[in-house]
């Protein structure tokens, strides 16, 4: 099936298709089977990272699916390296071959943590010698980021960070533009927390387009100019959430959803060091 999937543009010119598929969560041994039927289904953006446990398996599909590589965009992610450069090129060499690709359209940071400037730095050089064709971070706020910037030669493309109706993030989307990073929502449909399918005011704004609450809250992201990846396991929500871009919401609608903010993550603190030191321990190298 091909859906006509609209594209950001990066800052370094690179496409970026505005809608992909998340692949956290989905046990390794489930996701061969999910990921193709994401592919069937016409998702071509794949998200996926190390910690994540799945990549082999993210591989295996886009092999069987004999989908071209350059009609792909496949992010991952590296997790907390406790080896520097090297361990970072190490990292990123397994994973390319775990997904059994010869290069990367998406490397992100996936966390603020640990030696992340040496990380960036071997990541510049892996852009530079062409194994992948955007760099980024994941779960920067704004202090880190703006830091990374100002101590480094390439701009991330993109942050990926927690972005949905419950947590906005209008702001700092503002002032990632402002330094040329793309945002990228994780959490988009906000895992399903905070009642978020029965919700009285995207219930009722779906009701009035036909839609579903997921692709209200999918097309109000892609509204705002936001890269979305939702997740499901399930063919038919798969298809649902694909299904965004032939409605509009109003301006009245997008003001209607703006009063849902609550300026809270529904899963991580990010300063919390309690939460910290959880995600330390689950460092690899
Ligand atoms: P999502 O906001 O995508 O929500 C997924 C949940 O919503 C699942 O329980 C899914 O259930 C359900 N769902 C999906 N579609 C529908 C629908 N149409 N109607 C009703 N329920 C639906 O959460 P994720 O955390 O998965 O975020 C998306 C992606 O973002 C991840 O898969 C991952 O790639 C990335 N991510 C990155 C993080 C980071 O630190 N960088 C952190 C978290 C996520 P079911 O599967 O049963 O359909």
């Amino acid at each position: 099936m091909s859906v006509e999937i609209p594209t950001v543009t990066l800052n370094n010119g690179v496409q970026m298709p505005i809608l992909g598929f998340g692949v956290f969560q989905v046990p390794a041994e489930e996701t061969e089977r999910v990921v193709s039927d994401a592919l069937a289904a016409g998702y071509r953006h794949l998200d996926t990272a190390s910690a994540y446990g799945n990549e082999e398996a993210v591989g295996r599909a886009i092999k069987a699916s004999g989908i071209p590589r350059d009609q792909l965009f496949v992010t991952t992610k590296l997790w907390i390296q406790r080896g520097g450069e090297d361990g970072t090129k190490r990292a990123f060499d397994t994973s390319l071959q775990l997904l059994g690709l010869d290069h990367l359209d998406l490397y992100l940071i996936h966390q603020p943590l640990g030696d992340y400037y040496a990380s960036w730095r071997a990541m510049q050089e892996l852009h530079q010698q062409g194994a992948v064709r955007a760099i980024g971070v994941s779960n920067f706020y704004p202090d880190r980021l703006v830091d990374l910037i100002e101590h480094n030669e390439i701009v991330p493309a993109v942050n990926q960070i927690e972005t949905h109706p419950f947590f906005q993030r209008a702001g700092y989307q503002q002032l990632m533009t402002e330094r040329g990073v793309q945002i990228e929502s994780w959490g988009p449909l906000a895992e399903g927390k905070n009642d978020i399918f029965t919700n009285p005011v995207l219930t009722e704004i779906g009701q009035a387009h036909g839609k579903s609450v997921a692709q209200v809250a999918l097309r109000w992201l892609t509204q705002r100019g936001v890269v979305v990846i939702p997740k499901s396991t399930r063919p038919e929500r798969m298809a649902e959430n694909l299904d965004v871009f032939d409605f509009t919401l109003s301006d009245d609608e997008m003001t209607q959803i703006a009063t849902l903010e609550t300026g809270a993550s529904v899963a991580f603190d990010h300063h919390d060091p309690a939460m910290v030191s959880w995600l330390n321990g689950r460092a690899n190298d």
